[in-house]
């Protein structure tokens, strides 16, 4: 079914095909009908899916042109704001509508001159828009959309307490798009209390891993995890590559190794500031910077076409991660390549994940890498199972402490 089937206007399928989409994905068919009934949505569609135009392209067509601020999009980190933003505005330009986007790690001079000028659309993170909240800065007494977006992604950085405290300033008579791969009880919750007779919609990728991503663990001494990093950018015949590491401090360390065996290096995590992110993102984007070390928060749904591989210099916390940061390779149909490094005693680790995406992940080895005896014995034990929005029963990982 061609977008032009699904009721959108001629100003708005206009801003579709400048963008060059072809027929609408899964969740654009599933989620912009009734979306523009103006019904409330959840649904569960992680990034890659094409959701942003689910939700932007019912929205900008009720918005219509320019009046007042009335479509309020919250997101969990500086960059979705930013890319969501910028996805607003390509999808309205045959409009006039009027898109503005506030995060903090910036001054508040330029955001306030925004929305001075009359916004018709705020993309915002959580913290940043309290703070205009509390300066008088903003109202949020006409909004008629709220989209809460990457909703499990707000629970693992803090952010349901600010969401709460927002939701509850926005008109209760609006229409709520929501959008979590998870639903675990918080979430839940909040969805009880934000949505009004939703329409559900699962789409199956939250736990799937593309088909067109090749996928490999090797089993490595953790001394030798650097070594090995090396000894794969070598062998590998990659264009540019994302390196996941756990901690802030581990992503500083692996790009400043790097830098030392020449390799050209962006790093990406949420202790550099709003500046030093932007121009590692568009260097990464441009090629100046052929590797770029990220943690998870930082790297989530960032949209990069020709990433070719994706590196987990530490093997995700979480299961739901793992998907999350391979997803960052095989876009827009480009195959890729994502390697994980595991250390012998996180074997259960890997277990987890192999349940989790319901496959098992192939062994590879390089030469002068040999595999540690006892690598994968330990014997995980089965973790309780959550249910997911759709009744099925998943497996969640246990709720450490994020860094
Ligand atoms: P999203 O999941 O919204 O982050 O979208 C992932 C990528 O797919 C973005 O680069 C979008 O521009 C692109 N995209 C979304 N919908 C379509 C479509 N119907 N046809 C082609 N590309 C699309």
């Amino acid at each position: 079914m061609p977008f032009s089937a699904l009721g959108l206007t001629k100003h708005i399928l206009q801003g579709v095909q400048a963008m060059g989409y072809g027929d609408p994905t899964p969740i654009q068919l599933r989620a912009i009908p009734p979306a523009l009934e103006g019904r409330d949505l959840i649904a569960s569609a992680q990034t890659g899916t094409g959701k942003t135009a689910a939700f932007a392209l019912p929205t900008l067509q009720k918005l219509g042109s320019h009046g007042r601020l009335r479509c309020l999009v919250l997101e969990p980190t500086r960059e979705l704001a930013m890319q969501v933003e910028t996805a607003m505005r390509d999808f309205s330009r045959f409009t006039d509508l009027k898109v503005g986007c506030v995060y903090g790690g910036v001054g508040y001079g330029n955001q306030r001159v925004a929305l001075k000028e009359g916004l018709d659309i705020l993309v915002a993170t959580p913290g940043r828009l309290e703070d205009h909240l509390q300066q008088g800065t903003v109202r949020l007494n006409d909004i008629e959309v709220l989209i809460l977006d990457e909703v499990d992604r707000m629970l693992d950085v803090g952010f349901l307490p600010p969401m709460r405290r927002i939701i509850a300033k926005v008109p209760k008579n609006r229409q709520t798009l929501f959008f979590s791969a998870t639903l675990p009880p918080e979430i839940a919750e909040l969805a009880n209390f934000a949505l009004r007779d939703p329409v559900r919609i699962e789409i199956g990728a939250a736990r799937s891993v593309a088909s067109i991503v090749k996928h490999g663990v090797y089993m490595v001494d953790p001394s030798r995890k650097f070594d090995l990093l090396l000894a794969l950018l070598t062998a590998v015949d990659y264009q540019s590559a994302i390196i996941f590491s756990r901690t802030k401090h581990g992503a500083d360390k692996i790009a400043k190794k790097l830098r030392a065996n020449n390799h050209a290096v962006a790093v990406l995590h949420a202790n550099r500031s709003q500046n030093q992110r932007i121009e590692a993102l568009s260097g990464f984007k441009s090629g100046k910077y052929e590797v770029m070390v990220a943690t998870d928060i930082a790297a989530r749904g960032i949209d990069i076409a020709g990433v070719s591989h994706v590196i987990n210099y530490d093997i995700p916390q979480h299961p739901e991660d793992y998907v999350h940061r391979i997803g960052r390779t095989g876009r827009a149909n480009m195959s890729g390549d994502a390697f994980t490094l595991v250390a012998p005693d996180e074997a259960k680790k890997l277990s987890a994940i192999e349940r989790f995406i319901g496959q098992k992940i192939e062994r590879l080895t390089l030469e002068g890498f040999q595999v540690p005896p006892n690598g994968e014995n330990a014997a995980a034990k089965p973790p309780k199972p959550e249910v997911r929005m759709d009744g099925r029963k998943f497996f969640r990982r246990g709720r450490a402490p994020r860094r």
